[in-house]
């Protein structure tokens, strides 16, 4: 069944998981925040999104900020950290963010411990995805998983440590450099196999090094991939509906239209940051449209 409207309120974090890949994956949370609803859906007619993602009275939409935990044998891995707590009042006013849950508290609830977490897989640097990978100890910033190895798109982490003019607003540098500074960051490039069954791809479009993340994509079973802000919701899973923060359209539309057809040929479940209410959904082409499936156990799906 498709997916219905956005809810205008937090659901409550419930501990939900998929298989992919020999990888157990489960939906963590980082809370809440709200965004610009015309910014989320760029040249999208008001009218049409204002449907799906109804907005508030300042024109702002809910978004989820959803890290994911991959366990498999020893490895414990944290994807997309979440928004983090180093925000002032002011900051956390215009971006409304609501820290109902949090990273380390979802964390907790699954039994892991942060110095148990052995890689951190970052699909992109904007603060709204790595600011939860420092935190703040006696006045330092200092990683939050300090035995962890933290990978990160390389055109990401260059463009963290000195962002231009039209970028400034995405990324807080130090986000990058106390990593860094601990020894902590690998960066990659292309595709690449980081551990066994889990892949990440740069593409582009949404920003300079933006990533998928999969898991069982060369394996048989389930494939799982990570939308990152490629697709960051599932209403937004129409290659046109790009958002207008996206830094290279073209490219955008290019990229999502060739994962999305992919997606939804070989079934793959799909993994969404910003989804208020869906962790987890697959996608299959309708005609000319994509339409979402919630997977069975998920708010949404059908009963039977
Ligand atoms: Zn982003």
């Amino acid at each position: 069944m498709s997916v219905g409207p956005a809810s205008p309120e937090p659901p409550v974090w419930e501990r939900r998981s998929v298989e992919a890949g020999g990888w157990r994956i489960t939906a963590l949370s980082d809370g809440f925040f709200r965004l610009d609803g015309g910014s989320m859906w760029g040249v999208v007619p008001a009218n049409l999104w204002r449907s799906m993602t109804p907005p508030a009275e300042d024109n702002t939409i809910l978004l989820a900020l959803r890290p994911f935990l991959a366990e498999r044998g020893d490895e414990k891995v944290v994807i997309e950290v979440g928004i983090g707590d180093r925000w002032e009042p002011k900051w956390r006013d215009i971006y409304h963010i609501l820290p109902t849950a949090t990273l380390a508290d979802t964390l907790r609830k699954c039994g892991v411990d942060p110095e148990e977490v052995t890689r951190v897989v970052a699909s992109h640097c904007h603060w709204d995805h790595i600011g939860a990978q420092l935190v703040e100890r006696e006045g330092a910033l200092v990683p939050r998983f300090p035995n962890a190895v933290h990978h990160a798109p390389l055109a990401e982490v260059e463009m963290a440590r000195r962002p231009d003019h039209a970028r400034k607003g995405s990324y807080r540098s130090e986000d990058v450099t106390v990593i860094e500074e601990h020894g902590l960051l690998q960066p990659f490039e292309g595709s690449a196999e980081l551990l066994a069954g889990l892949r990440v791809h740069v593409l582009g479009g949404h920003s300079d090094g933006v990533s998928l993340i999969t898991f069982g994509e060369e394996e048989d079973g389930e494939t799982a991939v990570f939308w990152a802000d490629v697709v960051p919701t599932t209403h937004h899973a129409q290659p046109p509906y790009i958002m207008a923060y996206d830094i290279d359209v073209v490219r955008s539309f290019e990229v999502r239209s060739r994962w999305l057809e992919r997606a939804a040929e070989e079934g793959w479940i799909g993994l969404f940051y910003h989804d208020v209410d869906h962790a987890f959904a697959r996608i299959h082409r309708d005609g000319r449209r994509y339409e979402v499936d919630a997977i069975p156990g998920e708010p949404g799906a059908a009963a039977d």
